[in-house]
């Protein structure tokens, strides 16, 4: 079998990860999304939604079939049993479906595979999956702005979802390597991660 990197990939909130991963695809690289694989298994009829009706009851299940987000996140806030439970549904289910889709990408014979995982520090149970972690460091007034010109956050929004995130310090520390998105254009982040590409495989 051909040697495969499994980079990690990883930022706060705003950082520019989903940029760094979109440029890591251009250069040839498989990209596994977690945050879209942990929301697929919770829209409508996906691989979650039963066991979340067996564990916390029908009305957490839209109309529609999918996951009341909006209740079950005020539950979790409020109850950390809820939150290990819901998590000890839908984890299993999205390592499942990272195993298959990384199955997937070597058979293709991708040689780096990308994990953009917001949440990768916080939650330890990937680094044991991969070869390097890749974190996308940026000035928090700078993620503030990015967010805010994106979504309809407030300020004050963004500083709390930060405030609930690894700090920039743990981030770094976890880090193998950092690419610094600050205040350079897109074309030139474009070109750095075209320089250190060579470092994945690709
Ligand atoms: P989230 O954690 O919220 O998913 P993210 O870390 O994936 O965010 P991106 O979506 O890549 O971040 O970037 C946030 C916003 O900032 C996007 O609108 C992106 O186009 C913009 N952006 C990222 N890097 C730069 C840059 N160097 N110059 C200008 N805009 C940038």
């Amino acid at each position: 079998m051909h040697s495969v990197m499994r980079l990690g990939l990883t930022g706060g909130i705003g950082s520019g990860k989903s940029t760094v991963a979109h440029l890591l695809t251009q250069q040839g690289a498989a990209l596994i999304d977690a945050d879209a694989l942990s929301r697929a298994t919770t829209a409508a009829h996906g691989s979650a939604i039963k066991a979340i009706e067996a564990r916390f009851g029908s009305a957490f299940i839209t109309p529609l079939g999918e996951l009341d987000r909006a209740r079950m996140r005020t539950l979790v806030y409020q109850d950390a049993s809820a939150r290990h439970a819901l998590e000890s549904i839908v984890h299993p289910l999205v390592q499942a479906e990272t195993t298959r889709q990384t199955e997937i990408a070597i058979q293709a014979g991708m040689h780096c595979i990308v994990y953009d995982v917001p949440l990768l520090v916080e939650a330890g149970r990937w680094r044991s999956q991969l070869d390097m972690v890749l974190v996308v460091d940026c000035p928090p007034e700078l993620q503030i702005d990015r967010v805010m010109l994106r979504s309809g956050l407030t300020r004050t929004e963004i500083e709390n979802i930060m405030a609930s995130q690894a700090s920039r310090t743990q981030r770094l520390k976890a880090a193998d390597v950092v690419i610094f998105n600050g205040h350079q254009t897109l074309d030139e982040l474009a070109g750095e991660v075209r320089h250190i590409s060579h470092r994945f495989g690709l």
